[in-house]
């Protein structure tokens, strides 16, 4: 299975619709266009493309399985099914534009990846990339993260990669994306700004989407093997809305799908500062290079924003996923911090499956839709595994799970 990459959008300047295009510095204008040059004339070579497919193969351990969850299908009275991203090498779907971003980067003889990480997945996706590829990957991480997410940063280091502490400001994901754009301007030949998401500038929304299609072009070839024909709904959590465009892009020209994007609304959608439910919450703006829905604050900047997932807290989408929004395809929908974690453990408790709480915020809707008696089946993409967020969830909610006397 290979991916696709014939998709009818962004137009050349990268727009979908009014949204994404390129608001960067000048500098930067023709590093970019050189950038979106190399990416169209590599998707066209086969020697890239048949590397890409074998690292997909036996690197990454790809196709990820398409599982039947029966357990969940006979309490909820909907057959249910998984995407199993959590199955990838590094536990997630983020590896899978890490390599495509990495193999660019090679191609076009640059010596570094930079990236920023907020909890430290893409860091740890993109220092693996690298250590494979063989380029030295500098990721810049707020000081405050890097105490909170340890075992990343230790993870990253193994692999080689430098973590470069942001020390000003509330030393979080914000200033760690300011120190990692500054170092980035300082020599944009030599490095490849690699960024984690559908998100940033043109060409970024379309390349990682590329990259992240081969998830929806599996799923939609497996899940007709299982049941000869196509789910009925498909239900993916959104952060900056990679794992959901990767699965989404091979079914929006097949209207009998019903597409659902999952925000998070964190501890309240009421309250400004306490979720990241942009489509639902934001309105139209461009920040970090982009026009998109933004959550902005009373001067126009970016809202401080909360989800007890780390990876779903940003203050804004990628672009597609706004055009989608407009044009009524896609439905977004939110689940609070509460809703996850019993999805969380209902999941694990259900099916074996521990997931990224980013993940059981797709779980829960899914649920949701199913308890409401929505027609058809539901195809779930669990975007990653909850390895990482075992701790976390013990410590906060294992009480009222009956997870006590944790050694
Ligand atoms: C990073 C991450 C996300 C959010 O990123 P998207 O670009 O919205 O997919 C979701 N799930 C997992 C497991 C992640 O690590």
């Amino acid at each position: 299975m290979k991916n696709t990459f014939d998709h009818p959008m962004p137009d050349a300047k990268g727009y979908f619709g009014e949204y994404g295009g390129r608001f960067v510095p000048p500098q930067l204008e023709s590093i970019l266009d050189e950038i979106t040059a190399a990416y169209l004339a590599i998707r066209e070579e086969p020697s890239f493309l048949d590397e890409l497919s074998r690292l997909y193969r036996h690197y990454v351990g790809r196709p990820s399985p398409v599982f039947h969850a029966r357990n969940l299908s006979a309490k909820y009275g909907a057959d249910i099914y998984l995407k199993r991203e959590d199955l990838n090498h590094t536990g997630a779907h983020k590896i899978n534009h890490c390599l495509g971003e990495a193999l660019l980067a090679k191609k076009m003889g640059k010596k570094k990846l930079i990236a920023e990480t907020g909890a430290g997945q893409h860091g740890v996706a993109l220092a693996t990339a690298a250590a494979l590829v063989g380029l030295e990957c500098d990721i810049y991480m707020g000081e405050v993260d890097m105490h909170k997410e340890h075992p990343n940063v230790v993870r990253m280091l193994i692999l080689g990669a430098r973590v470069i502490p942001a020390t000003h400001g509330r030393k979080t994901l914000k200033e760690a994306v300011d120190s990692a754009f500054e170092a980035y301007l300082g020599d944009p030949v030599n490095q490849l700004y690699a960024i984690g998401s559908v998100v940033g500038p043109h060409p970024f929304p379309m390349m990682v989407r590329d990259f992240q299609s081969i998830v929806g072009n599996e799923a939609k070839e497996q899940f007709r093997e299982l049941t000869g024909g196509l789910p009925g709904n498909i239900v993916a959590c959104v952060g900056g809305g990679s794992n959901a465009m990767g699965i989404f892009s091979a079914f929006l020209d097949d209207k009998a799908v019903a597409l659902h994007g999952v925000e998070p609304s964190g501890r309240s959608l009421d309250e400004d500062g306490e979720h990241a439910a942009t489509l639902t919450k934001g309105s139209p703006g461009v920040m970090h290079g982009f026009k998109s829905y933004m959550l902005k604050d009373t001067d126009g900047e970016p809202m401080e924003v909360y989800s007890v997932a780390s990876g779903l807290d940003y203050p804004s989408v990628g672009p597609q996923h706004s055009y989608l929004k407009d044009i009524g395809r896609v439905q977004y929908a939110h689940i609070n911090d509460q809703e996850a974690i019993d999805a969380f453990f209902e999941l694990s408790r259900q099916e074996g499956i521990i997931p990224a709480i980013e993940s059981a915020h797709a779980v829960a809707h899914a649920l949701k839709l199913a308890k409401a008696g929505e027609r058809g089946s539901i195809l779930i993409n669990l975007s990653g595994r909850g390895d990482k967020d075992i701790d976390f969830v013990v410590a906060n909610y294992g009480a009222e799970y009956g997870v006590t006397n944790v050694p």
